[in-house]
């Protein structure tokens, strides 16, 4: 009969947050440690900014009309009565370290790296959470075409390393702030004949922001889209002839990729280059990564007139797709029996431990039998055995679990016969 009664609701973890437990946590740090692996063989380096920003950072930054700043934040007014946000996305974090620490006066390339939480308050699903992880790059003070086409090259590399196959790479240009608004006001005006098939919160948009209405979820929506005006017709020379050289550098790349006219993505900061990567047949929640270019945040920002592209890669839809398995690790389990085999236990697992070998020795008062059968079961690679027979001769046995072996020898042998077989 189980002892354990259920858990009362406030002591569950909060609604569309998740454990990351041993057994699961071994792919996930394969994952970053992958990623990390990749983006510092393209010159990123890792930068680490707070949880916490201000409120105003991301009602500027991902902008006020968007999904993001006007349902899905966690906000909250802290003790001094500042309006602060657990961030819902990276870039503007990313943007605001620089202007505040001048980063584009130090030379070095502005490539960033990070992977860390992100808070949405959304309706949790399948692939949807409101605690989850994202990988975010983001590049800045480079202009050319082939930098964007770069970083999806990127993505694709991180996915292939990964084993990750079945994906198809959206690409698109959203246009800039010379050529949106005509295409704005042609949507706007097409929109608001369809009124009627857009639901209440796209028919808000209309007015607001009618880009925005193709990130709708609601399907009625997303038909009324499909026959939307086009941005390609509307971009202006300077994005047609952008967008061509993405395209071009895709080519060169070699990789594969579709455009879609009305991938338009959640964020109003795009400008010119849009993609994301879909998981084929993942059902709805199915786009692994998103991102674009921003040429305009960190001049809106008060920062220096530079541009910037990026993307960020959800880590745990990237995960739902592989089929991974990390390889099992490889220990030593000593087993002792007695105060005199305690000491020379911990004595054994510190020479180890320093020689970097992974070395348990549990205090839970077992007999030598029982700890045997758990070094067994715990699939130890090794087994030392230290008990009153072994203390009186000065000599230990080892096990090497996978041949079957053992043999009695001095501690001191112990870090060597184990290196020998690794
Ligand atoms: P976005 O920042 O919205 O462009 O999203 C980039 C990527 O983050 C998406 O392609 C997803 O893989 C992931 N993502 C976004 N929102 C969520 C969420 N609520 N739960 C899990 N993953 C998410």
């Amino acid at each position: 009969m189980s002892t354990v009664t259920p858990v009362q609701k406030e002591l569950t973890a909060v609604k569309g947050t998740h454990d990351i437990l041993p057994g699961e946590v071994e792919v996930w740090q394969t994952v970053e440690a992958a990623a990390k692996r990749l983006f510092e063989s393209y010159g990123y380096r890792e930068l680490r900014a707070p949880i916490l920003e201000h409120t105003e950072l991301f009602e500027k930054g991902t902008g006020e009309t968007t999904d993001i700043v006007t349902k899905e934040m966690y906000t909250f007014v802290d003790k001094g009565g500042r309006s602060i946000t657990l961030r819902p996305e990276y870039t503007p974090s990313v943007a605001r370290a620089i202007v505040e620490h001048r980063l584009d006066l130090l030379g070095a390339p502005m490539r960033y790296y990070y992977i860390g939480p992100m808070f949405r308050y959304d309706k949790p699903q399948k692939g949807r959470y409101r605690q989850f992880h994202q990988m975010d790059i983001e590049v800045f003070n480079e202009k050319d075409p082939a930098i964007d086409a770069e970083i999806i090259e990127m993505a694709d590399a991180l996915l292939r390393t990964l084993g990750v196959t079945e994906t198809a790479t959206l690409v698109n240009s959203v246009g800039c702030r010379a050529c949106r608004p005509a295409y704005s006001q042609a949507l706007r005006e097409r929109a608001g004949r369809d009124r009627d098939r857009l639901c209440p919160d796209c028919q808000r948009k209309i007015a607001t922001n009618p880009l925005r209405i193709f990130d709708c979820k609601v399907e009625a929506c997303r038909g009324a889209a499909r026959d939307f005006p086009k941005i390609s017709e509307f971009l202006c020379e300077d994005c047609r002839v952008h967008f061509a050289g993405v395209r071009a550098a895709l080519d060169l790349y070699g990789l594969r990729y579709k455009v879609d006219p009305n991938m338009v993505r959640g964020l109003d900061y795009y400008t010119k280059t849009t993609f994301e990567v879909v998981h084929l047949g993942a059902g709805q929640q199915n786009a692994v990564l998103g991102g674009g270019r921003y040429d305009d945040m960190m001049k809106d920002f008060g920062g220096p007139d530079i541009c910037g592209i990026g993307f960020a890669l959800g880590v745990e839809r990237l995960i739902a797709m592989l089929t991974l398995k990390p390889e099992p690790r490889r220990f030593v389990y000593v087993v002792h029996l007695g105060d005199k085999a305690k000491v020379e236990a911990i004595r054994l697992a510190r020479t180890l431990r320093k020689a970097g070998i992974e070395t348990i020795v549990e205090f839970a008062g077992r007999g030598l039998k029982s700890q045997f059968s758990r070094a067994n079961k715990l699939g130890a690679a090794w087994v030392v055995v230290i008990g009153d027979d072994e203390i009186g001769k000065g000599l230990f046995q080892l096990k090497d679990m996978a041949a079957g072996t053992q043999v009695e020898c001095a501690p001191a042998e112990i870090q060597a016969r184990i290196q020998n077989r690794k």
